[in-house]
């Protein structure tokens, strides 16, 4: 099968033609529906040789991964071929700690590194995937598996996230979420399901400020110097009592702690290398400061059930796996409305007022689940 590889480290990724995956004892094989693509594959491109230590590329790039199960090992009983399922992509966790057996495998205590489908193990960005334990596979009913792909990272990083914040997100109180792209879409309606805060979106675009509006934001700010400022007005001056920022560079931080009230929380869930100084006067008394790195089984299977009620609009920009460099390119250059999903196995066809098609993909689909 051609796959979709980062074939060297530093180097740009390229179809490879590698062997169709079997399933050994305990392993499943999913035929994959659909392979987000995420921010993390171009940090995962740009790592040098040296990060991968004994497990460098290639491998196949994709982390956010559902499908249909092809194929089932020996010993695995609760799946069987046809199912469709979500992939948690916590696959170094040990499924033995008390991280692991609380369904917060993403925190397992006993991770030698961020290790994932298409982060040092062959991903979704390929006709099948190997899963390498059940346990990793959350079923999805009848919810469409190329929506449901990106509720396995990007879903489900923003809820956990949330998730864990809900405590000090009373209702009157201000959440804001900073970068309403790919993953702050999901965090302005997990904001909305779960609390009565008002919802504050702060973007640069537009386009997408008015997109955040449609999904449940209250208010919207345009980033830059001024944002933290028109937030503590919108607050009478109390701030926010939890940020989420979904870029994490130094604007966007410095945006975030400007604007966080005394014992407020602000989540980093955007991996952008940025840092602000964590010091006894330059944050608010009382405040969190917290990273949150992807999300557990737990966490997927609520926002599977999430969508599955139609509760969550998931929006994806559709692309068949032979468009990814132009996927990756569109990604690169702001050009995506919601999530870019890759198509490698072939799917039913599409409801016909759900899909605009143009030339050389299909555009972007907002529907409910
Ligand atoms: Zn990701
Ligand atoms: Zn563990």
């Amino acid at each position: 099968m051609l796959a979709y590889r980062l074939a060297q480290a530093q180097k740009q990724p390229e179809f490879q033609e590698v062997p169709e995956p079997h399933a050994g004892p305990g392993q499943v094989v999913v035929r994959v529906a659909g392979s987000g693509l995420c921010h993390t594959d171009f940090t995962v491109i740009s790592r040098d040789r040296n990060h991968w230590g004994d497990e460098p590329p290639p491998f196949t790039l994709g982390h956010e991964i559902a499908g249909w199960i092809e194929e089932v090992g020996t010993g695995v009983t609760r799946f069987q071929r046809g199912d469709t399922v979500a992939v948690n992509p916590s696959w170094a966790s040990c499924g033995r700690c008390h991280m692991c057996r609380s369904g917060e495998e993403n925190h397992c205590l006993y991770q030698k590194a961020i290790r994932a489908p298409g982060v040092g193990y062959d991903g979704g960005h390929a006709p099948y995937v190997l899963v390498p334990e059940a346990r990793f596979l959350v079923p999805i009913g009848d919810l469409d598996p190329i929506k449901a792909a990106p509720l396995t990272d990007a879903g489900i990083t923003t809820y956990s996230a949330i998730k864990s914040a809900l405590p000090g997100i009373w209702p009157g109180s201000t959440a804001v979420v900073i970068g309403v792209g790919g993953l702050g879409i999901y965090a302005v309606q997990f904001l909305r399901l779960l609390t009565g805060a008002r919802i504050v979106a702060v973007d640069s675009t537009d386009a997408r400020l008015k997109l955040a509006r449609q999904y449940g934001a209250d208010d919207v700010v345009s980033s830059g110097p001024d944002a933290a400022n028109h937030i503590r007005e919108l607050t009478g001056g109390v701030g926010a009592a939890f940020v989420l920022d979904c870029v994490g560079v130094n604007a966007t931080l410095a945006t975030a702690v400007a604007a966080l009230s005394w014992r407020g929380r602000l989540a980093m869930v955007g991996a952008g290398g940025g840092s602000i100084p964590f010091d006894f006067f330059k944050v608010p008394p009382g405040a969190q400061l917290v990273t949150s790195l992807n999300g557990g089984s737990i966490a997927l299977m609520e926002v599977v059930e999430m969508a599955a009620l139609g509760r969550l609009k998931i929006l994806v920009d559709r692309y068949p796996l032979s468009e990814a460099k132009h996927a990756y390119d569109d990604f690169e250059h702001g050009r995506l409305v919601g999530r870019a999903v890759l198509m490698p196995a072939p799917v039913e066809p599409r409801a016909p007022d759900s899909t605009v098609t143009n030339s050389s993909r299909t555009v972007p689909v907002t529907a409910g689940a």
